[in-house]
């Protein structure tokens, strides 16, 4: 999505530790009119498939996922970071590493919300070694629930995470996919 490719070269800063900090439209502000662009471009992108639900996780990927649950027209659920009275009875869990906190923490679902044989797209907004994603596909699995692939709104290549989950065959869709970056310059797959 040259849009995204765009945004990021204007309003991204490059941080140590190989983060890029999207805070301006993604992250702490929200861009509501480009966040309708990126709902219908990843609606535009899975288009071809039959989706029954959106599964993401919290915080910075809900308004992502929103925003393709609307174009698609489909529910998004999203996965809890720590388990709170909203997730009472039975739930889904993994165990996922935080990249940007260098910490561990688990993913959980009520199983109300994903059941045997749905097929559900996973959005995210940053995909670097893929331990986040990782987790939500565990969480599907766990529900006996299909996995159509993975939208993301920036990927990392150069961390691996989005290769090795196309390597087990599931499809991963960027809008924008950063081959290498530092503080100065910022290049692009496909560009
Ligand atoms: P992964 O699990 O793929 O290593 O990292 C993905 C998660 O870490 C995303 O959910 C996102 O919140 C966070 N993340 C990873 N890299 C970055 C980055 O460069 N910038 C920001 N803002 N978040 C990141």
């Amino acid at each position: 999505m040259k849009e995204m490719q765009e945004k990021i070269l204007a309003e991204g800063k490059v941080i140590s530790g190989g983060i890029l900090k999207v805070g301006s439209f993604l992250n702490q502000q929200i861009d509501t009119d480009f966040l309708k662009k990126m709902g219908k471009e990843i609606a535009e992108l899975y288009s071809g498939e039959k989706i029954d639900k959106i599964l993401t996780i919290e915080a910075s990927g809900i308004s992502i996922a929103v925003a393709a649950g609307m174009e698609i027209g489909v529910p998004v659920v999203f996965a809890k970071k720590h388990l709170t009275s909203n997730v009472d009875g039975a739930f889904y869990s993994a165990d996922v590493h935080s990249f940007t906190r260098d910490e561990d923490y688990s993913v959980v679902v009520s199983i109300d919300f994903l059941s045997q044989g749905e097929r559900i797209l996973i959005v995210d907004d940053f995909l670097a070694n893929g331990q986040a994603l990782n987790g939500l596909l565990s969480l599907v699995k766990q529900a006996g629930a299909e996995p159509v692939g993975v939208a993301v709104a920036i990927e990392k290549c150069f961390q691996g995470g989005g290769d090795e989950i196309r390597g087990r065959g599931i499809r991963v869709e960027a809008l924008a996919a950063i081959e290498s970056m530092s503080a100065d310059t910022i290049v692009f797959r496909n560009n």
